[in-house]
């Protein structure tokens, strides 16, 4: 085994329970029970219901944003942001090729064009500075709008992603949006709780996106979030994901081609009981987190990722950064740990390399291209720290 595969393997095993961990697991220590009984016990199980309300009010209250309104996954809450920041048949729309698929589709489901942007080192995120650079040369600003030169379409909005958890630059992609007169929607699928300068992220740009899947920090069982801070927006996202029905007499009046996107009350019930643990959840993932960071201090063939200091990662999936010369081992060390029962993956294939997207716009990607060689994702599930906070001794260090 490579030095590499044998220190990233010593230091999961000092961390994990004996037989290893599945990379993210939903832990449900709550009331979550008790609220599916209640739907299945008054028959309000579907698309209406006490707890699709108050799930939206609690979001509201955790993001910040004046208005969330629950939709069946991050995906379908991705697209219905893409269609209200007015991108339209042959924009193009940024977004980072280090990503879930789902980012680009969203675009792709307006007939838009994806436009693959670079990410920085240090956030995992859109590099701000990279893609201004980028813009000057390559795009013309002109009355309505940002136009890329060479392909003389508009670039209509930049979608950003806090990849793991880890917010992007947020303050530099707000302004090089202002710039580039570029809508800023954020794909905050993996980031729910994660803060920026202290503020949540998902209420940065004018939409977001949240994402309840199985997999994420708490979920719906399928689920997700629009979230933004315009009322009539808000509206329309309500509108627009109810089949654009209107109130009238017979129920049977749609004024547009709307969609049935609104997340079931029975989902919903789950995501209430999950957030009523948040705060726990919160804190078990970051003792792990913790946990990792100390074990990976003496494995020097990587480092276990940390986001910058005024970035509050909600750690959702921890991630370790092979160094650049160790690259060629990441298959071998995924091996390594998936055979002691240690579910490691590596990052997304990244967007350009997909075939439906192999030909669309962007720019140099070498960044992405030597994260994508070198991340590892590690188990990250909250019970693997036990509940009610750290273990004194582990306070400590
Ligand atoms: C999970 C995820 C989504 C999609 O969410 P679903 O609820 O699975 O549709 C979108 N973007 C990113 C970055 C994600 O991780």
């Amino acid at each position: 085994m490579s030095g590499a595969a044998s220190g990233i393997l010593q230091a999961c095993m000092d961390c994990l329970p004996a037989g290893g961990a599945a990379l993210h697991e939903p832990t449900f220590g709550g009331r979550e029970r008790e609220y599916l009984r209640e739907c299945i016990d008054t028959g309000w199980v579907s698309s209406l219901g006490a707890f699709v309300n108050r799930f939206e009010r609690d979001l509201e209250r955790l993001t910040g944003a004046a208005h969330a309104i629950a939709v069946v996954n991050g995906t379908a809450a991705l697209h219905l942001c893409v269609e209200l920041a007015g991108v339209e048949t042959g924009d193009e729309v940024l977004l980072p090729t280090l990503t879930f698929v789902a980012t680009a589709n969203a675009v792709s489901y307006c007939n838009a064009v994806p436009h693959f942007v670079d990410c920085d080192a240090t956030t995992l995120g859109v590099d701000a500075v990279k893609l201004e650079q980028y813009l000057e040369h390559s795009a013309d600003l002109r009355r309505d709008g940002c136009y890329n030169r060479a392909t003389g379409r508009r670039i209509r909005a930049l979608i950003v992603m806090h990849t793991f958890g880890n917010p992007a630059e947020l303050d530099a992609l707000v302004t090089l949006c202002r710039r580039f007169n570029l809508t800023l929607i954020e794909d905050a699928a993996e980031a729910l709780g994660a803060t920026y300068r202290g503020r949540p992220v998902g209420n940065h740009g004018l939409l977001s996106a949240l994402s309840f899947n199985g997999n994420k920090i708490v979920t719906t069982g399928g689920g997700g979030a629009l979230l933004t801070n315009d009322l009539a927006l808000a509206r329309r996202a309500r509108h627009l994901s109810t089949t654009a029905r209107l109130n009238t007499a017979s129920g049977f009046e749609h004024d547009e081609v709307g969609y049935n996107y609104r997340l079931p009350n029975l989902n919903a019930a789950l995501g209430c009981a999950q957030l009523e643990q948040f705060s726990d959840l919160l804190e078990r993932k970051r003792a792990l987190a913790e946990r990792y960071r100390a074990a990976f201090v003496i494995v020097k063939e990587a480092s276990f990722f940390s986001p910058v200091a005024h970035a509050g990662s909600n750690h959702w999936l921890n991630t370790c950064l092979l160094a650049q010369d160790d690259a060629g081992h990441r298959d071998e060390i995924l091996k390594a740990l998936n055979r002691h029962g240690i579910q490691a993956r590596p990052a997304w294939t990244l967007m350009h390399h997909l075939p439906m997207y192999c030909d669309c716009p962007r720019m140099d990607l070498a960044v992405a291209e030597s994260l994508e060689r070198r991340i590892v994702n590690l188990p990250s599930s909250a019970h693997l720290m036990p509940a009610g906070g750290l273990q004194p001794e582990r306070h400590l260090v």
